[in-house]
Order: C-alpha cells, then structure tokens, then sequence
C-alpha cells in the first residue's frame, strides 16, 4: 500500500521496524537458549565421564584387572566403539589396557597431555576428531606417576541436536520476522485508516468539494480529535466561501440593474439621434463597455449556478461527437477569418453521455474560443472525442504558446489572465466556467502542453448518470 507522496508508507516502516525488533529479540533470546543449553549439555557429558572414571578408578584402586578390563569392553560396547573409549598408558604413552580404539585414531595421549601435572589432575577437553566432522569429549587423569587413563565420548548425538535446535531456531526467527511485519503492518493500516480518511476528504475539498466531511468512527482518541478539528475547519471554510459568494452574487445581481438602465439610456440616445459627434461616439462606448460588464456578471452567476452542482443541471443524453461538430461549425467562421485550421475529430460511433447540453456547449465553446484567440494565425486547433473506462475526454488542442506552468496552476481561478494575454479581449471567467460546468457533471477539467509547445484542454465527464 502506498498512501502516494513521497517516501516509503507509514505500514511499510512500522512492519520493517516491528519485524527488526521481533527479528533482534529472537535473535538474541535463541543465542541466551542456544549457549545455555550447550554449557548444561556439556555439564551433563563431564559429569557422565567423571562419574564412568570414578567407577573405574574405584575398580583400578581394587586390583581387580578382570573387572576393569570388563568394565572397559562393557563401556565401550554400551556406547559403540563409534562413540566410547578408555584407554590406560604409563609415562611413556605405551598402552596397559584400552577398548576398541579402531575408530579413535590419532588422539594425544594422556601421558602428553598431563606429563608435568600432579598426580590427580584431570582435565577435559574437546577435541575434532580427524577425518571426521565430528567432536569429542576428552578426560585426562593422571592416576600415578606412572599411570594415565583417558576416556573419550563422541559429542556426534549431541552436535545433531543443536544442528535441529539451530533449524528450529530459523524457523522460529523467520516467523518472528513475518509476525513482526504483519503486525506492524495491520496496527499501522488500523491506526492510519482515520487519517486516510482525512486525506481524501482533504483531497476532495481541495478540487472543490467544500461538503466534504469525514466520519468520526471512534478510531482512538487521537485520530477522532484530528477527524473532528478537520470538520470544523472544512465548516469554516466553507461557511466562508459561501458567504464570499453570496457577497460577489448580490454584487452582481445589484449591479444588472443600474447596468442595464445605463445602457439602455445610452442606446436610446445614440438611436434617437439626440447626441452627435463625440457624444455618439461616448454614448456608443458606454453601450459597449455595458455589454462587456453584463457578459462578466452573467458569467459569474452562471459559474455560482453550476458549482451549485446537479441540481442545476438539466440533464439529458447527449451525442458528444454531435456536439463537438456544433461548436466547431459555430466557430468555423472566426478561425477562418483568422487563418486558423480548426478541425473536430470523432472516432466516427456517436459518444452519448448524461449531460447539460446548454452548460457543456459553452464550456467547450469557452474552450475553442481561447484556443482561436491564443493561437497566432496559420496555426491549428482540434476538439476531439474520446471514451475511456466509462468516460469520455472532450479535447481541445491548439498550436499556440501554450502556458507556463506557473500559470497552469491558476488559469481555472477566477478573473486570472496570465501577463502574456492582458493585450487581448477577456475577462478571465472562461477557463472557471468551464472548470464548474465539468465538476457539476461530476467531471474534471486539465490543461497539459502539447510536445511542440502549444496546450491542451482535456474536459472528462463519465458517460453514465453525472
Ligand atoms: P480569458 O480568456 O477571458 O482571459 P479564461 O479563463 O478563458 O479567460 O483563460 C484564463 C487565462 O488562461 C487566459 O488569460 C490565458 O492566459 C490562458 N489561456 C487559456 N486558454 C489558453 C490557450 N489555449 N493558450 C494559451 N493560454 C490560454
């Protein structure tokens, strides 16, 4: 999962992190086990030696050749020649008496190992067996000046069992290890859920959705307080928002009608003939910059109308490809007369969606009419048609300058005008029509740079209920 932006996701660190520490703590619990059971194990074996010594020593002790000598066979055949011997040598290594030493090749001699200790001594050692990838168990007594005795026990059976213990060990780690993921994972997708759920309101909010609100689902303290602190600044900004425009919409409804009495007096003063020469020519303009106002107040309401969303809408099927010819047709004589080609393109099967007829055609009409006016003459303009996974794309291609892309983040605002178009005619509401007319319809509007340096309007609105 990964909740977008930039960096590894939250569940992501928190199952490497819960994994590492279940991971370390197995670790280090398996080395405490690992190293106590050994030390115990090799306990158990010297205590079994000594205590195999003490027998024979007792027996030695006794004079009692016959029954050493037993005890010497009976040990080894007890245990396999494989795995117990005893041996008995004076000073000079040369052997009294021992068991089978076939399979015990190579090993020291007592009288080598203790030739400078005190009469008594004993020492254990744990040697490699040559030839073998086994270990053995070594006691060294010195009995008398002259006599050693030195037992041996293969360590095979116990070198086995750590060799499962190890495995089981792994085992046991590599589950450590997914049970730590997992968990840190499930706890972080449980903790991170709430502010997921804030994220995509704030997401929604931010393309214009100021209804947006998220559910306080009791998802813990913390995340409820976040969920609830959002609400009420969504509530605010909201609230703001709509009383700003309710502001720009009395504004505009005040202004219609003084307007309106303004260019009418005009008008009747420049038809009745009442005024000549430069007052005409004042009054004419009067009349003119009326139109010019009427038309922005006009596209202001009508963009308050269509963020009102479905409601306003007057929804019927529609033919996209018939529409696209339409405004291509209304347009075909103001691109000709500015040397411009315009062309519509439609896959050729009728593209019918939900929609707005009146609303849709004047944002596409918005779009084309930018697209003439920005381009220079000679250039090329295309509004096409495409469907894609229960949507359809309404394009609008052009060959101009296209726009920067610090601009690109502000043309859909209200009244915006980039510094390179201040010289032509507008009044920045265009692109924001457009904007609420595709969000209305439960669409959205982008703009992009077309490779040769124009731009490119894309409108998308699903094809089915809006
Ligand atoms: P107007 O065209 O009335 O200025 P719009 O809202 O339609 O207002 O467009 C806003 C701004 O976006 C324009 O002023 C212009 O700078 C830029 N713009 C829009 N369409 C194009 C285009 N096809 N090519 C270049 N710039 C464009």
């Amino acid at each position: 999962m990964s909740s977008g932006g930039e960096g590894r996701s939250l569940a992501f660190q928190l199952a490497v992190y819960f994994s590492g520490v279940f991971g370390l703590i197995s670790i280090l619990g398996g080395l405490l086990l690992f190293h106590l059971v050994s030390v115990h194990n090799l306990d158990e074996i010297d205590d079994d030696i000594t205590r195999q010594k003490e027998e024979l020593v007792r027996l030695l002790r006794d004079g009692d050749a016959v029954a050493v000598r037993e005890e010497f066979t009976a040990g080894a055949l007890a245990s396999g020649t494989t795995d117990y011997f005893v041996r008995l040598t004076d000073a000079d290594g040369k052997v009294l008496m021992t068991s089978d030493m076939s399979r015990w090749p190579e090993i020291v001699k007592a009288a080598t190992l203790l030739d400078r200790e005190d009469v008594g001594t004993s020492r254990f050692r744990t040697v490699d067996l040559p030839d073998t990838r086994r270990k053995a168990r070594l006691l060294s007594v010195r009995l008398s000046p002259e006599r050693y005795m030195q037992m041996g026990i293969s360590l095979e059976s116990n070198e086995l069992f750590f060799d499962n213990l190890r495995h089981t060990g792994m085992l046991i780690l590599a589950l450590m290890l997914g049970l730590g993921g997992l968990t840190g994972w499930a706890l972080a997708r449980k903790a991170m859920a709430g502010v997921e759920g804030v994220t995509a309101a704030a997401t929604r909010i931010a393309d214009g959705h100021f209804s947006e609100r998220v559910e306080v689902a009791g998802q813990g303290r913390e995340i409820d307080r976040l969920v609830a602190t959002f609400n009420v600044m969504a509530d605010r900004v909201q609230r703001v928002l709509t009383e700003m425009r309710q502001v720009n919409d009395n504004i505009a409804h005040d202004l219609r009608s003084p307007l309106t009495r303004i260019r009418g007096l005009a008008e009747s003063a420049v038809v009745d003939g009442t005024l000549s020469g430069e007052g005409a020519e004042i009054a004419g303009s009067i009349v003119e910059d009326c139109d010019r106002l009427m038309l922005m107040i006009n596209t202001m309401l009508d963009i308050t109308e269509a963020e009102a969303g479905l409601g306003g809408l007057k929804l019927a099927e529609l033919d996209l490809c018939e529409l696209v010819a339409q405004v291509t047709e209304l347009f075909a004589g103001v691109a000709e007369d500015k040397g411009i080609d315009l062309a519509g393109q439609c896959a050729g099967e009728p593209v019918v969606a939900l929609a707005d007829r009146r609303k849709l055609q004047r944002a596409l009409a918005n779009l084309v009419d930018n697209a003439i006016k920005y381009t220079p003459a000679g250039g090329r303009v295309r509004v096409a048609v495409n469907c894609r996974e229960g949507r359809a794309d309404l394009t609008v291609s052009d060959t101009g300058p296209g726009i920067v892309l610090e601009d690109m983040l502000r043309i859909f605002d209200r009244f915006f005008r980039s510094d390179r178009s201040r010289h032509l005619p507008g009044n920045g509401l265009g692109l924001s029509l457009a904007q609420a007319v595709a969000h209305a319809h439960g669409g959205a509007i982008e703009v992009g740079q077309v490779p040769d340096g124009g731009s490119v309007f894309t409108l998308t609105i699903p094809l089915g209920r809006a």
